[in-house]
């Protein structure tokens, strides 16, 4: 699972070694069909995503520490206690170490139950998962059990080249396209997460890159997650940014990225996970309260008029960046190397 701004990540710390809760869970809102409602974020421990035996992505801090071993009762009562504690609700996020559809990750009786207590319930429910595990058998049985399901795919970038170098995610493009034609061909929602600079690309690079995965995600997804990369413990994009070898992105970027959403006729959220912070996307520490509180606010309201664009002296910096900053090469190379020393 990677940094998601729409809640992934942010409570980490509260994480316990309880199996029988979840790590985090938490309330927030979202726009649906022109309405604001309540929604309930759970994040399930579990033994974690089968990506890491490649070594993981280089922003997902969900392979830092031991693996666990989670028995199938605890991911169960995990979801119940998680659902107990979150109140009324009407549309529920689960998001895992890393897929839900994994059955080696979330046994099919556990995933079959929360399914069916969603439907019960009335809750609309998203989960996230890697696109090898969307197969028309898959999807067949998860629509069998409950018909108002989400589907999110990490995509990050719609370009193979920073997929494969700058991010290490074990997929090309073509998966995530050939998991979305399987799931538009049963007309099932998709939310595509959209990453904001990976490591190795200038400020410039990154903007362009999400904007363009923006556009291609557009094609076949309800809604869009832009996720500025925040510091992770544990991942390469820690080692860097500890080298000064990486910063995250300037919130200016953020809101670049966004305004080029506008016209894409899909609904766009962000919640930058960090933001404001040294180890989230970032200006100079003067504006971002209120760069951030509009981004929030454009979320909720899917206006693009509440971006903001307010007068700081830090958007010339930003812009200088955007002009000059170096490409810093052998990434690639770098990056393998990491991830081979990581398997070894
Ligand atoms: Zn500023």
């Amino acid at each position: 699972m990677e940094s998601k701004g729409e809640g992934h990540g942010h409570r980490r710390h509260e994480r316990k070694r309880d199996l029988d809760r979840p790590a985090s869970a938490w309330r927030e809102k979202e726009l649906i069909d022109g309405r604001l409602v309540d929604v309930g974020v759970l994040i399930l421990q579990t033994s974690g995503c089968s990506h890491y035996h490649e070594g993981g992505c280089s922003m997902c801090g969900y392979n830092y520490g031991p693996r666990l071993d989670v028995p199938p009762s605890s991911i169960l009562r995990q979801f119940e206690n998680g659902l107990g504690d979150l109140g009324e609700i009407r549309f529920l996020k689960i998001y895992t170490s890393g897929s839900f559809l994994d059955e080696d990750e979330v046994d099919p009786e556990v995933s079959d139950t929360i399914l069916r207590t969603c439907k019960d319930l009335g809750l609309r429910l998203l989960f996230e998962t890697r696109p090898e595990y969307v197969t028309p058998a898959r999807i067949g049985r998860v629509q069998f059990l409950h018909d108002d399901v989400e589907v999110a795919l990490g995509l990050e970038s719609a370009n193979d080249k920073v997929l494969e170098c700058s991010i290490n995610k074990g997929f090309s493009v073509k998966d995530y396209d050939r998991a979305a034609e399987i799931l538009r061909e049963r007309e099932m929602d998709i939310r595509t997460y959209v990453l904001l600079k990976p490591p190795f690309l200038t400020e410039t690079e990154a903007i362009r890159d999400s904007v363009a995965t923006m556009a291609h995600a557009a094609e076949v997804s309800a809604a869009l997650s832009l996720n500025p990369v925040n510091v992770q413990k544990g991942t390469l994009v820690e080692k860097l940014w500890r080298s000064w070898s990486y910063r995250p992105p300037w919130l200016w970027s953020v809101l670049e990225v966004l305004r080029s959403c506008e016209g894409l006729g899909v609904k766009v959220v962000c919640d930058p996970t960090g933001g404001g912070k040294e180890r989230g996307a970032h200006n100079c520490g003067k504006c971002d309260d209120v760069i951030l509180d509009s981004i929030r606010g454009f979320s909720q309201s899917q206006d693009y008029s509440r971006l903001g664009a307010p007068e700081c002296g830090c958007k010339a910096i930003w812009e200088s960046v955007v002009d000059l900053e170096p490409f810093v090469a052998g990434g690639c190379a770098d990056l393998q190397r990491f991830f081979r020393r990581q398997r070894a």
